[in-house]
Order: C-alpha cells, then sequence, then structure tokens
C-alpha cells in the first residue's frame, strides 16, 4: 500500500500501468501481464521482484551488444557534457559527421547519402517519400504506387502501414484510408532451398503491368520479420534487382531488422550482392539506446529527388540528427566494427540451429528456421502469450510470442550457456511442459 506525501493512496507502478499505460499491441480494458524492469545488465533483466532473466530477444533486434555497455554510456555521458540536442537545420555536428561517415562505409558500394530519421517506421516514409518526389522530379507524378509481398511489415505509420500485409498483417482495419499499393504473393523458396523460377512470376506480371505506376518496389531482404520469420532465397531479391532495372522501379531494402549483422551479413542485401536504391535502418543502430534511424540512398536518387521544383526533399524532424543518439549509434557501430559479430552470430547460429532442431519433433509444432542469430519456432496453433511467458520467465527466460510465432533474436554477446538456457527453455514449452 503506497501512499504520497500528502498521505493519499497511490497505486503502485504495475497497477498504475495496468489502468493508465498502453503498451504496444495491446488492449486499454483487457492489458496483458507486465513485468516491471529495474535493472538491465549485460544479457540480463532484473524485474522488480527480485526475478532475473535473460532477455533472448535483445528488446526487439536492438541491443546487440547487450544493456549497460560501458563504451555506449560513456559516449553517451561524453556528449551529453557537451550538448544533449541541437536542431538540424542549418547545423551539422561531430556525432552526426561521424555517424554519417560509418554508414556509408558499411553500406553497400554507391550509397552516398544519409537522411537520419528518429524511428524505423519514419524512415520508411522517408524513403517512400524520397521514391515519389524522385519520380516527381523527373516529370513522371503518376509514378507514386508502392509494389511490394505479402507477409511483409515495415511500421506503424500512415505509409508504412500501407505497404504492410493487407490481410494478415496488423493494419487490415486501417485498409480503406490506406494508400493503394500492390501486393504480390510472399517469397515461398526458402534460404538455402534452391529457387524456383514461379516464385517471382507473379511479382513480375504486375511489375510488368504497372510499372508506369509504380515508383518503388519495397521489400525486407532475405527474412520477413514480423510477418513470420520466413527466410528466403537471395535469388529472388536479385530478381527483384533485375525487375526494378528492367523497368524503372526504385529498389528500397527495408534492412530495419536485418541490418548490421543480424543475418550473418553486414546487411541483409548482401547475400544476394545486392545493392538497393533506398536502405533504411534502424534498431540495432544505438545498440537500443535511443531511438534513431536513417533512409540511405544513391547519388542518383539524392540528385534526382532534388532535380527541378521544389528542389529540396520534403522532410525535417525536430530531434533530426538528436547527438546523443547518434553518439551512442557511434559507440555501436565501433564496437561492431571490430568485427568480433561475424563469430558471435555464425556461433548462435550453430547453436540454434542444433539446440532448437528437439522442437521438430513436439506435435504441436509446425516448423523451426534459423538464420543468422535469428530463431523461430512456428506453432500449429495461436500461443497464448501471458501464459507461456510466464513459463519461460519461470526457466529464466525473457521471450515475447507473437501470433503462433516463438521466436529469438538475442545479443550477438549471449554466452553458450545463456543461449543453451534460452533453448532449452523453448524446447520445454513448445513440448507443453
Ligand atoms: N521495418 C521492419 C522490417 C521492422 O521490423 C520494423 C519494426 O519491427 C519497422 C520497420 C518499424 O520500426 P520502428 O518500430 O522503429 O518504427
Amino acid at each position: 500500500d503506497i501512499k504520497n506525501l500528502t498521505g493519499e493512496h497511490i497505486l503502485n507502478n504495475i497497477e498504475f500501468d495496468k489502468r493508465h499505460i498502453w503498451h504496444p499491441y495491446t488492449s486499454a480494458t483487457h492489458p496483458l501481464p507486465c513485468y516491471e524492469v529495474v535493472g538491465a545488465n549485460g544479457c540480463e533483466l532484473t524485474f522488480a521482484d527480485g526475478r532475473k532473466v535473460i532477455d533472448g530477444m535483445a528488446s526487439w533486434w536492438s541491443t546487440i551488444h547487450g544493456y549497460n555497455h560501458p563504451d555506449i554510456n560513456a559516449a553517451v555521458s561524453a556528449q551529453l557534457n557537451k550538448f544533449a540536442h541541437v536542431m538540424f537545420g542549418g547545423i551539422t555536428h561531430q556525432p552526426a559527421v561521424d555517424l554519417c561517415r560509418t554508414l556509408l562505409d558499411l553500406s553497400p558500394s554507391g550509397m552516398s547519402r544519409v537522411f537520419l530519421a528518429d524511428s524505423g517506421s519514419v524512415s520508411v516514409e522517408v524513403a517512400m517519400k524520397m521514391a515519389i518526389q524522385y519520380w516527381a522530379c523527373q516529370g513522371q507524378p503518376q509514378k507514386h504506387r508502392m509494389v511490394t509481398v505479402r507477409d511483409g511489415y515495415h511500421g506503424d505509420t500512415f505509409a508504412a502501414m500501407s505497404v504492410c500485409d493487407p490481410v494478415n498483417g496488423m493494419h487490415s482495419l486501417f485498409e480503406g484510408v490506406l494508400a493503394k499499393q500492390l501486393f504480390a504473393p510472399s517469397p515461398q523458396c526458402r534460404f538455402g532451398h534452391p529457387f524456383v523460377e514461379d516464385d517471382i512470376l507473379p511479382l513480375q506480371e504486375l511489375i510488368e503491368r504497372h510499372h508506369h505506376e509504380i515508383a518503388a518496389l519495397i521489400i525486407e531482404p532475405i527474412v520477413q520479420n514480423t510477418g513470420g520469420i520466413r527466410m528466403y532465397s537471395p535469388e529472388y531479391l536479385k530478381r527483384c534487382r533485375q525487375l526494378c532495372d528492367q523497368y524503372d522501379v526504385l529498389l528500397i531494402c527495408d534492412e530495419i531488422a536485418t541490418g548490421f549483422g543480424r543475418t550473418g551479413k553486414m546487411f541483409a542485401c548482401e547475400h544476394a550482392d545486392v545493392t538497393p536504391d533506398i536502405m533504411c535502418v534502424g534498431k540495432a543502430l544505438t545498440g537500443g539506446y535511443l531511438s534513431l534511424a536513417a533512409a540511405i540512398c544513391t547519388e542518383d536518387i539524392a540528385n534526382g529527388v532534388c532535380q527541378g521544383e521544389p528542389g529540396v526533399f520534403m522532410h525535417g524532424p525536430t530531434f533530426m540528427g538528436n547527438p546523443l543518439a547518434c553518439a551512442a549509434a557511434n559507440a555501436n557501430l565501433a564496437i561492431l566494427n571490430k568485427g568480433n559479430w561475424v563469430q558471435q552470430v555464425a556461433r548462435i547460429e550453430q547453436q540454434m540451429k542444433i539446440e532448437l532442431a528437439p522442437c521438430n519433433n513436439h506435435e504441436a509444432v509446425a516448423d523451426v528456421r534459423v538464420l543468422g542469430a535469428i530463431g523461430a519456432v512456428e506453432m500449429k496453433a495461436p500461443i497464448n502469450v501471458a501464459r507461456l511467458q510466464e513459463r519461460l520467465i519461470k526457466r529464466g527466460v525473457w521471450l515475447r510470442p507473437f501470433g503462433k510465432l516463438l521466436y529469438m533474436m538475442p545479443p550477438y554477446i549471449l554466452s553458450e550457456d545463456a543461449l543453451s538456457q534460452v533453448a532449452e527453455a523453448v524446447v520445454a514449452v513448445t513440448a507443453g511442459e
């Protein structure tokens, strides 16, 4: 029973949260259980009741080097003592310059301009606006639609929602007010399996028929994430690039989840040797410290966007290029640049392949998939999130199931023993234990 200074009863955090705070994709009237975190260190979260859990999902793909990293802490504190924020209109600063230089060094060759955005969804909006403005400035304003594939997810803002899966996705309720985009079936040929020519045909036909009105093809390269952790053949992405070149359609690769090593390559499009015209990055960019994302494009796109009227790119958020976020990103990318991630991700992949394999023997499991530091166990029926999560927590593991998926994308620094604990928990709960 907690009271404030005047003796008035106040709700404890969990009760207050339940009554007044909205969480991602939850009901206000029937909220899911919520756990209060009081500490986060390395790969471990500490709950207010003292329980500790291993974070098997790197806070949604972001904390790749773990929580409370001394280098990132130091970089953010140092920047905090210089200046926390300054407008980006007409002003630049060292953290932003350093970051954009590093991003261009890491990006596939040919990318030369960085537009910093506040979140993944916003970077998708920026990329789509760039593509539309590019064609408008080439005297082709009719090329303003996007083509994409089913089972995709690109964010929760309005333009981003318009390119998410229109039926099984999370935004079908809004369909009536979203821009009408073009959807091909999702890629069916799995990563590591032979490519089948038929797979690309529906997309090819759509582009052939509609290219005069299409600004860009937007796609998650190699792994469709929220749409089901579906890993597809690099050949499919190669064909996307070829179709875009053939029909004057720009290629936007949404690397927000896959970027910065998660699939075993710095960017997933490298599995197919593809350079997009525009690439969106976010999530792991700051190592999970602060919200920052970017849309990165080639010189050709940047020139095209700024040709003729209005001559400027029509976007500019207040917190663009926030120095604290840039400083966190710089420290995070410096750790990444040391190169250990290659072995770390390869080790996680190998271990997950072996240790999640027993799930295949369970009656309730439909499929098990692993690529890089991404693992997914797909159940035959939707998961009861609250119940499963409590069973995982009892085994010292934090995962957040979604739909029929129990998926994991651990920090790259997760130890072999801790990963085994996560895998054992997954094997046990998918067996119904
Ligand atoms: N694109 C992809 C592929 C994503 O996985 C996500 C988030 O899950 C987004 C875009 C949206 O990013 P944010 O949640 O930072 O807006």
